[in-house]
């Protein structure tokens, strides 16, 4: 059921499932819950971020004397609820806007701390701890001290999406993996023969190394992780040809004329091209899996 203000939240970039609603405004993670069908709609909106308990104060009473009577600003261990009181959907869809974009101004003002920094603590996160817990409810990324304390359950994939996302870390993650991946296709192409099996290893630990840089798991975490795996695969496959070639026959030659030369035997040459077909076959065939599951996985996460 798509009603008003489910269709508002959604422009607005948030996700929203079951009356609750989740997105990441300005640097700062915004967690709420609504009732459409009641005539006053009670809406409760969680933003949460560090601050110190003056400037939690400062905050409290910015916000209260701006946004009105009829919202209570509470502050909480992780931030500050705000409890929008006896509104009808029209009232609602009137001061929303205004709150949604004010909100972060006076937080950054006052500085407050973003969605980078423990909400509880104040610790600037590591990438891998950015990931979005949740806890009572609210999604919030806690440091690892932190999350000890409290009781936290893992959050679905499709919100994770909204964390903030480091496209250039996650690359370096992702080139990282596809080298591992290269390097054991490498070896097995020399001491086993064939080698195709590994592309999957190679994507898995493309894609597990782009998220634990900070990467956001999406269909570019795919691409990118894809494209190394493709590239290098083939590399791989192609230099061990090429030492085994080298081994057998560069006596004298360069390392390439003498795999110019073994690929003048048939043998050899079948064998190059049977490895290095299989390889790019499943290299393309562990992406296209790779992407079922995932794409099978998003649509079923829940909020
Ligand atoms: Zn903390």
């Amino acid at each position: 059921m798509k009603t008003e203000i489910a269709k508002f939240l959604t422009e607005k970039g948030f996700s929203v499932k079951d009356g609750k609603f989740f997105a990441t405004i300005k640097g700062y993670h915004f967690n709420g819950s609504f009732k459409e069908n009641s005539y006053f709609t009670p809406l409760t909106l969680h933003v949460s971020f560090f601050a110190t308990r003056i400037q939690q104060q400062t905050i409290a009473s910015a916000l209260s004397v701006t946004l009105g009577k009829q919202i209570s600003v509470v502050a909480t261990d992780y931030g500050m609820k705000f409890i929008y009181n006896n509104m009808s959907v029209k009232e609602l869809l009137r001061i929303l806007p205004f709150s949604l974009d004010y909100i972060p101004d006076v937080l950054a003002k006052e500085g407050a701390l973003d969605c980078r920094y423990c909400p509880i603590c104040g610790t600037e996160l590591k990438p891998e701890e950015q990931r979005l817990l949740s806890v009572d409810g609210i999604f919030v990324a806690l440091d690892e001290h932190c999350r000890a304390n409290y009781a936290v359950t893992e959050v679905s994939a499709e919100t994770q999406s909204d964390i903030p996302n480091n496209y250039a870390k996650g690359i370096v993650g992702a080139l990282a993996g596809s080298l591992i991946g290269a390097v054991i296709t490498f070896f097995a192409t020399m001491y086993i023969g064939l080698s195709f099996i590994i592309s999957i290893v190679s994507l898995l630990l493309a894609t597990a190394l782009y998220k634990k840089m900070g990467g956001k798991p999406n269909n570019v975490m795919i691409a990118v992780s894809g494209c190394f795996t493709v590239v290098f695969q083939l590399l791989a496959c192609l230099a061990a040809y090429v030492i085994a070639a080298h081994d057998a026959f560069g006596q004298t030659s360069d390392i390439w004329q003498s795999f110019m030369a073994a690929m003048m035997i048939q043998e050899f040459s079948a064998a190059f091209y049977l490895g290095f077909i299989l390889n790019l076959l499943f290299s393309i065939g562990s992406i296209v899996v790779y992407l079922f599951i995932y794409k099978r996985k998003k649509s079923r996460s829940v909020l």
